[in-house]
């Protein structure tokens, strides 16, 4: 690890000044995902700008009825929040699915949401990879690809997004709220906050450098059935190989409005809204869905299994919720 130097803020526009006068600065919130990667000098900023004792840690109710999640809030205490869990349960469920406890409580969700893949060869120094080195290559391709990305991947990077929680608050239409070195904010939709690889796959977001997340906003509640379910090769502390945050409304026996997110087979969390509409019948619903939000799909021989995996998946979800709702309707 390189020598670099470290300070504490107390508040965002401190945060904001400190970049200002440090270009190259990272800020450090939990540090679960920063920390390895200067290890292993992927990343190696000259200075720290610790921003855990900048106030936003708290979770409070916006005057429309939604909730303001501060980018310092613990995984684990957003997850248990209670009304987290009681108006947004697939974000409490997509949050205990991630990670393990102890790195929950540590790590924030400004983090989550910026935390880098986990590609293998992107932590590996000895082999070509556009993410870490751009232009080097991308060893993944003709590579281990079970893990990556089955769409949205470029030919020069085919990683995917790591987070559970970012799928989640895609289903919800989640704003991300952050300050620029000039002190400015801006509000972005979390739809517009990840980029695909294209040539470039060392810019994961539209976030210039120096902005820093300062909250998550989440619209007022959305009713309807909230589900996350995540598949993986083991049953905990593993990355998703698929994962759905599905939301589904039922009016009467037929399915309403319907989102559903994917994770695990992206660079970013990947929901496509017109996947959801003009859904004729229910139990068609999986297959009208995953035909159009998986057009386009380019798997490699490793991980085409993903595509019928989440096809399944989503199947399962949606005739299981639709089976609770018959009961509940008899
Ligand atoms: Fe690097 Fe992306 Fe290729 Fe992985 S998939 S080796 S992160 S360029």
């Amino acid at each position: 690890m390189k020598h670099f130097s470290y300070e504490r803020v107390s508040s965002p526009s401190e945060a904001a000044q400190a970049f200002e006068r440090n270009p190259g600065a990272r800020y450090l919130a939990g540090g679960t995902n920063l920390i390895d990667l200067m290890k292993l000098d992927i990343e190696a900023p000259e200075h720290l700008i610790d921003v855990n004792c900048i106030g936003l840690d708290g979770i409070e109710q916006t005057l429309d009825g939604g909730l303001r999640i501060g980018a310092l809030a613990r995984n684990s205490d957003v997850a248990t929040d209670e009304r987290v869990r009681r108006d947004y349960p697939v974000l409490a469920r997509a949050l205990v699915s991630g990670a393990s406890g102890q790195l929950r409580n540590r790590a924030t969700v400004g983090g989550n949401l910026l935390q880098r893949t986990r590609c293998v060869y992107f932590y590996s120094g000895d082999l070509p990879c556009n993410k870490r080195h751009p232009g080097s290559g991308c060893a993944a391709i003709e590579g281990m690809s079970r893990a990556l990305a089955v769409i949205g991947g470029s030919e020069s990077c085919i990683a995917t997004h790591p987070s559970d929680m970012a799928i989640a608050l895609r289903a919800l239409d989640a704003v991300v709220e952050t300050i620029l070195p000039d002190g400015s904010k801006r509000v972005l939709p979390i739809a517009d906050m990840h980029v695909l690889p294209g040539q470039t796959p060392h810019i994961e977001t539209v976030l210039v450098p120096g902005e820093l997340i300062t909250s998550v906003v989440l619209p007022r509640p959305i009713g309807g059935a909230h589900r996350y379910l995540k598949l993986r090769d083991r049953a905990s502390y593993a990355f998703a190989n698929v994962s759905i945050a599905l939301v589904a409304h039922f009016d009467g026996p037929k399915l309403g409005a319907v989102r559903v997110a994917f994770g695990g087979l992206a660079p970013k969390p990947w929901r496509v809204e017109e996947a959801e509409s003009g859904i004729s019948s229910a139990s068609d619903a999986a297959s009208q869905i995953a035909d159009v939000a998986l057009s386009g799909a380019v798997p490699t021989k490793q991980n085409a299994f993903k595509l019928s995996l989440a096809r399944r998946a989503l199947s399962v979800l949606l005739m299981e919720e639709r089976q609770r709702n018959d009961r509940k309707s008899q």
